[in-house]
């Protein structure tokens, strides 16, 4: 295969449907519905017995942890039944399936031939049993031993004219362990070049934070959520996305909470939730949990959010002992939201007064709010100042460092978070840099480095040639799929670190590496004997992860290992560092952790107490890290949305049956979307004043810039969304986000509003 035809290989999903069934959205999730589904995903890839010894240890203390999503686990006691939902039984009969990927397989399938196949199918194959190489002009990848493959990247590493053209990407499953190890390597190495996947969820949180109350983080504990008097879910779907704390809302509820929810679409999950492991979740309605639903418009969150504010200030619910005291900006913040009138709060964000009065007649009431969202905020234009309105609203009340409230920014990835405390950023601190020197005694780089979009773009203008990923699914995670791919056809070698085939593996630099790891879920034995890893929830709790399952092949690595092994081949005396010892017992990683980082006090000792430790969080001690001290409140004007006719809002979501990339099915249960991925989920009033008709299958097309970019092939239907708004999956509409199309302050994609409109498949 020469050069050229490496475009033969297809970097977007194939247009092929798979046969649309619909049926009405569910109006409640879990109950038997996910026992079945969570058995038949689990037996279907692992079989009965290692189902079940595998699924006891999830969660479990002493056990693994869950490699989807980062909710955190109850600090006391842990449900023998099974302390997971049915979306973390899908991740681990993912990962622990007996189903192998071999180097046999690559022999029968070229690259081509597989870039045809659907991300879920290449996700079925099974797990990557062997390290494997596509050398420059080959068809298809053959095996390579470990040695030769890190010789080949210590080659095209040393081979570059400056370190700033390699890109070193971390995926959030990544443990504390190998993301220390790994951002001491690149920093060693010579850059800041450690994009990450927060760049495209949670940064924009992590900046509004950091400049409101001093820390990028969440305020709240689980155990907050028993003491809550309101909870505002914005801009979140937990029912898919973060199931577990569907049974934190139902406690909370038992305690007397309200919920208000706010959202373009209605969520199954937060109408009613049936616990599977109580006998009124199984045989009867379960809980009804949203008292207060408001159907915002995509992006009329600041809109809806000042209405909020705007009711509280009018009733005078606030409480001026905690502004006084904490905060500073309040005089600037009211004068501005009392000259937002109500007029353009309703218009622009698509919601009466009259339900936001009801929302305000909960919070008026209520001494202890928590406040969660998710990428229905984060993946805006405007982000970072919606989050900050989420702020503001906490602050006007004190619903800051108080029992039963606080701010909850929900990770979708389960050490994404922990990962940016290990110091994966590109922008990090110079107070950890200093750390870095002051224990290694080697002069780490200052420059920043690139985020995601920014690498991407370096390696389209070729100013970056070496892609290396630890971990994650690269071009179907980032936007503008096309742009994306040709970057990552324009370097000199790209390798992943990876558990499972996918499309990333597919669309290569002129050389690729695939390098196998092992799982959560496996025994991860060194020189020492066996090792565990540690993580940290969106809770901030630090905990050890252990699996006990046979490694599915001889031949993987640990994700420690593999960075030990790539700096010994890269640095070779260029460094000092013995990092045969930091592996040989990850001990000695975590009291390296200790020394440099703060808040790892005491690490080896406190990570084995049973369900781990809380890293400090002064706002939630009542102190604001802020070089003021205090709290901010901030201004933001509430964004206008003019649509030209024909034009709707487009965001982008997740199936039930998909957890960020990977995809486990073809189905959106509880949307009512069944075996088909390609739809384009539309208001009724809308499909029939643009002239279509639901079933018809159509392209969408995005002008940004005065570039076009092309859909082929969604078939419209009609849902509960309100009026120009529509949603699709990803990553099949990831090719319509547009590179450019960035959210101010943090860079991060705008995924959640993309202006589309509808043309009539040409093939049709
Ligand atoms: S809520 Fe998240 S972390 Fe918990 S079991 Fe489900 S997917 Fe895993």
């Amino acid at each position: 295969m020469d050069n050229d035809s490496y475009d033969q290989c297809q970097a977007q999903p194939p247009e092929a449907f798979t046969g649309l069934d619909l049926k009405s959205p569910s109006e409640s999730a879990g109950g038997i519905p996910a026992v079945i589904s969570s058995l038949k995903h689990a037996f279907g890839e692992m079989g009965v017995v290692r189902s079940f010894s595998t699924l006891n240890q999830m969660n479990q203390k002493g056990g693994f942890d869950c490699m989807s999503c980062a909710w955190p686990d109850p600090d006391g006691e842990r449900s023998h039944l099974g302390e997971y939902c049915e979306n973390g039984a899908k991740a681990v009969a993912d990962e622990a399936t007996t189903k192998k990927v071999t180097p046999e397989f690559f022999a029968q399938h070229s690259i081509a031939e597989l870039s045809q196949q659907s991300d879920f199918w290449l996700n079925k194959q099974g797990r990557l049993t062997h390290p494997m190489v596509l050398k420059q002009g080959a068809s298809h990848y053959e095996p390579i031993a470990w040695d030769e493959a890190f010789a080949l990247l210590a080659q095209e590493l040393k081979a570059l004219d400056s370190p700033h053209e390699a890109l070193f990407y971390t995926s959030g499953r990544t443990s504390n362990e190998a993301a220390f190890l790994y951002q001491l390597f690149v920093r060693m190495f010579g850059t800041n070049n450690l994009p990450d996947c927060s760049n495209m969820c949670h940064e924009s949180s992590g900046t509004a934070l950091i400049e409101t109350i001093g820390i990028g983080k969440g305020t709240v504990t689980l155990e907050d959520f028993d003491k809550a008097q309101a909870i505002i879910v914005i801009g979140q779907n937990p029912g898919t996305n973060h199931p577990r704390m569907l049974t934190a809302l139902q406690q909370a509820k038992r305690h007397g909470a309200k919920i208000i929810t706010i959202n373009p679409l209605p969520e199954a999950g937060l109408i009613r939730f049936k616990y599977p492991q109580e006998f009124a979740g199984i045989v009867g309605k379960g809980t009804a949990l949203t008292d207060v639903f408001l159907q915002v418009r995509i992006n009329g969150d600041v809109a809806v959010l000042k209405g909020l504010m705007k009711g509280i200030v009018e009733a005078n619910a606030l409480d001026y002992e905690f502004i006084n005291a904490k905060t500073e900006g309040f005089g600037e913040f009211i004068e501005a939201l009392c000259s937002a009138s109500w007029d353009e709060i309703v218009t622009n964000s698509g919601v009466a007064k009259s339900e936001i009065q009801q929302a305000v007649q909960i919070l008026c009431k209520s001494t202890a709010t928590i406040t969660c969202w998710a990428m229905g905020l984060t993946q805006h234009k405007n982000a970072v100042a919606t989050i900050q309105e989420i702020v503001n609203l906490a602050l006007l009340q004190g619903n800051i460092g108080r029992p039963g409230a606080g701010l909850c920014p929900v990770r979708g990835h389960s050490n994404v978070q922990g990962d940016r405390t290990m110091g994966i950023w590109e922008k990090p601190k110079p107070q950890f840099l200093d750390a870095l020197k002051r224990e290694f005694h080697f002069e780490p780089p200052r420059e920043h480095g690139f985020d995601t979009v920014e690498a991407i773009k370096a390696m389209h203008e070729g100013r970056a040639t070496v892609f290396f990923a630890m971990g994650g699914n690269f071009l179907s995670a980032t936007p503008d799929t096309e742009f994306t791919a040709a970057a990552l056809r324009r370097c000199k070698l790209t390798a992943h670190v990876a558990t499972k085939l996918n499309r990333s593996h597919l669309i290569t630099g002129k050389q690729a590496l695939i390098l196998p790891c092992l799982g959560r879920t496996e025994v991860d034995v060194q020189a020492r004997g066996a090792q565990f890893v540690s993580t940290e929830n969106s809770m901030g709790v630090v905990q050890s992860s252990q699996g006990a399952n046979k490694a599915a092949s001889e031949y993987l690595l640990s994700e420690p290992m593999i960075v030990a092994k790539l700096a010994q081949a890269v640095l070779g005396n260029r460094s000092s560092m013995n990092w045969d010892e930091f592996v040989a017992d990850y001990d000695h990683i975590r009291a390296a952790i200790e020394r440099t980082i703060p808040g790892f006090e005491n690490y080896n000792a406190r990570v084995r107490q049973p369900g781990g430790f809380y890293l400090p969080n002064g706002p939630r001690e009542g102190h604001f890290p802020t070089p003021s001290g205090k709290a901010h409140f901030t201004v933001h004007p509430i964004p206008s949305h003019e649509l030209q006719n024909g034009e709707l809002v487009m965001m982008t979501i997740r199936s039930h049956d998909q957890f960020n990339t990977t995809i486990y099915g073809l189905d959106d249960r509880y949307r009512g979307i069944f075996n088909e991925r390609r739809v384009v989920m539309m208001n009724v009033r809308d499909i029939d004043e643009l002239g279509f008709s639901a079933g018809e299958v159509v392209d969408l097309v995005g002008v940004y810039n005065g570039e076009t970019r092309i859909a082929h092939k969604f078939i419209i239907v009609a849902y509960d969304i309100p009026r120009r708004c529509c949603a699709t999956y990803f990553p099949e509409a990831n090719v319509l986000v547009p590179i450019d199309s960035v959210a101010e302050k943090s860079n991060t994609p705008v995924s959640k509003y993309v202006v589309i409109r509808l043309r009539r498949d040409a093939g049709c």
